[in-house]
């Protein structure tokens, strides 16, 4: 068994894959093959577990295999289907209101200088508070899920192949969210099927719609939102941010190589940004699922 995905040239077996579910609120679903959640309970990794516990101030971690996986409970076991177990994450919200005046306008709603509504309340008139916590706890246990998958690497026998690998960082500082990956030869084949320059409508929805779930604004900036490929599988993600996406790590793909592709990101400064490339790719992986058997 290798100790790690090489996507880029072989099939596996799917041990795990990543689902968008919309609704309110929306969320994201795990799938785990059966046999990657056994070998998940043997290996109890005990000092990574304690490691970011102390490092990000969580709670609890419930190990795989119980109705809850991960730090604070994050992940509710939602589902049995054939040889794989469902995991479903709901996406939490940032922003709460709370009953006094907000400390920026005095309760005003507005902001005189620039003749607007106040930016920190967004003319509620009240203080916002912020809760990054629940962000962090997603962050942490996709981060532990997505190490020890990479142990895993073609175990079992499941009928579907791994589509796309991801490997998530929980930060403390700017820049420290990262996601990074392989899309398999299947998925790249999938997306150069799109000619020339092709826009996802259906992944930049459920991007926004997480935004807007999260910070609970009823704007949104719909210019900061794309997801497209061009030809040779160029897949690129984008979400608010300093230039906040996902992009392939390197040149060179062709459909006549049959070979997957590594991809990385740029400036991934919250696990709120985080979460929402990933919503982006979990509708992706759907879309590509419903033609990729
Ligand atoms: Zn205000």
């Amino acid at each position: 068994m290798s100790l790690s995905f090489d996507l880029e040239r072989e099939r596996v077996p799917c041990i795990y894959e990543i689902l968008y579910q919309a609704g309110n609120p929306p969320a994201l679903k795990l799938r785990l093959q059966k046999n990657f959640v056994q070998a998940c309970k043997d290996l109890s990794p005990i000092i990574l577990i304690e490691a970011s516990q102390k490092k990000h101030n969580l709670g609890e971690f419930s190990p795989l295999g119980n109705d809850w996986f991960g730090f604070n409970n994050t992940m509710a076991k939602t589902n049995e289907t054939g040889e794989f177990i469902e995991y479903t994450v709901i996406i939490p919200v940032l922003r709460k209101e709370l009953q006094k005046p907000c400390s920026h306008c005095k309760g005003t709603g507005r902001d005189d200088y620039f003749d607007r509504a106040c930016s920190w309340c967004d003319g509620t008139t009240h203080e916002i508070e912020h809760n990054w916590k629940p962000f962090t706890a997603i962050s942490a246990t996709l981060e532990m899920l997505t190490n020890m998958a990479e142990f895993f690497k073609g175990i079992g026998s499941a009928e579907k192949f791994q589509l796309l690998s991801f490997q998530v960082r929980c930060g403390k500082k700017m820049g420290s969210w990262s996601i990074g990956g392989t899309y398999g030869i299947d998925f790249c084949n999938w997306l150069s099927g799109f000619s020339g320059h092709h826009q996802f409508s259906r992944a930049i929805e459920a991007m926004q719609k997480t935004y807007r779930h999260i910070f609970g604004k009823t704007e949104h900036f719909s210019w900061y939102f794309d997801v497209y490929t061009e030809d040779n599988a160029w897949l690129i993600i984008s979400c608010p941010g300093d230039a906040c996406s996902l992009y392939p790590s390197d040149y060179g793909w062709a459909p006549n190589k049959n070979m997957g592709r590594k991809f990385s990101c740029h400036n991934m400064d919250a696990p709120m940004q985080q979460l929402m490339l990933l919503t982006a790719l979990a509708a992706l992986s759907d879309m590509a699922r419903e033609t990729i058997k």
